[in-house]
């Protein structure tokens, strides 16, 4: 085992770094008529529709806390080990966590 190999089983080996926990999956989503950042919290064990075909859809509608009503609705599709394998959104636009904090910052 090399160094780098030890130091990456001290952490638990994995690249799962972005602090999602387990079975919850975060959506985040910039308004597209405002540009407000909002993010959701999907329960991968709760809030997912089986379908007839096999594998999930996840169903949202994000509203923003501004003086905008724009709904921004996504659409997530799982497959049966609940992995995303495609996802479509309308009225906004996907982006990063990494974006969603910077846009917090501006505040
Ligand atoms: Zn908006």
């Amino acid at each position: 085992m090399s160094f780098f190999d030890s130091i990456k089983a001290l952490f638990g080996g994995s690249s799962s770094s972005s602090g999602q926990a387990a079975g919850v999956y975060w959506i985040y989503v910039r308004c597209r008529r405002c540009g407000e950042v909002i993010k959701t919290r999907l329960d991968l064990q709760n809030n997912l529709s089986q379908n007839d075909e096999g594998g999930y859809t996840a169903h949202k509608t994000l509203v923003g806390n501004h003086l905008c009503f724009q709904r921004v609705e996504v659409i997530l599709n799982f497959d049966e080990n609940r992995r995303l394998v495609n996802r479509d959104i309308s009225g906004g636009d996907f982006i990063t966590a990494e974006e969603y904090e910077a846009a917090q910052d501006h505040t």
